[in-house]
């Protein structure tokens, strides 16, 4: 009774559709999470992700492992998802999207001392309020049962948006953004992000790591971008 009146006077509504939810359906309604379309097993979304890191970087900034849940459109639900994320302060979505992506990490037979995510330059967090990255982090870090570290690297360098620049502009973009923080990295560490493009953000952000003492940097994505 009590929960049928808060749904007649808070109705939930899917924040990327904005239809209402059913009672049980959290944040997302069935139809744009089938719409998300996910990589059709773990192995896809790997080799995708390697591929694009490998593509623009070469072998050697290849990560120790990679899983990635959805193929990525500049337009669609999942890009509204994501953008209610980032932008429109829908940050339980992060934890929603993280417990998937550490679902899909989980099903594999690797181990991790830590999860970090990449980090926001400190001014960019006083303005969103939250890192996004870190809030799918804590999904992953919940579901993996994982610290999440937030002192093994920082974001020193304040960079403008990724979104139009050419992959030799993007890497210059982010080159140096980043530097090992006050904490020493664990040998082996999961580094999460939101959209992967090229992969310039998550591999400086393992150079940094590495900068900081661990050994092995693997990467988790909840997207990855299709080239169109
Ligand atoms: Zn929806």
């Amino acid at each position: 009774m009590i929960e049928g009146l808060r749904h007649i006077l808070f109705p939930e509504v899917c924040v990327a559709c904005h239809r209402l939810l059913d009672a049980g359906d959290q944040l997302l309604c069935p139809d744009c999470l089938a719409e998300f379309n996910p990589f059709p097993g773990a192995d896809a979304g790997s080799s995708a992700l390697h591929r694009v890191v490998r593509e623009h970087f070469g072998p050697k900034a290849a990560p120790a492992f990679a899983w990635c849940l959805y193929p990525y459109r500049h337009a669609g639900r999942l890009h509204d998802a994501m953008h209610a994320l980032k932008y429109e302060g829908i940050y339980p979505l992060g934890a929603l999207l993280g417990r998937k992506l550490g679902e899909l990490v989980g099903s594999s037979p690797c181990t991790f001392d830590a999860i970090v995510a990449v980090p926001l330059h400190p001014l960019k967090k006083i303005e969103r309020s939250y890192n996004q990255s870190h809030k799918i982090a804590e999904g992953v870090a919940g579901v993996l049962g994982l610290p999440v570290l937030e002192k093994v690297v920082e974001r020193h360098r304040y960079t403008g948006s990724q979104t139009g620049l050419t992959s030799t502009a993007r890497r210059k973009n982010v080159q140096d953004a980043f530097r090992p923080g006050k904490a020493t990295c664990p040998p082996c560490v999961l580094l999460v992000d939101d959209v992967v493009t090229t992969g310039a953000t998550m591999v400086a952000a393992a150079k940094a790591l590495r900068d900081s003492g661990a050994l092995s940097v693997a990467f988790a994505a909840v997207a990855l971008t299709e080239k169109e």
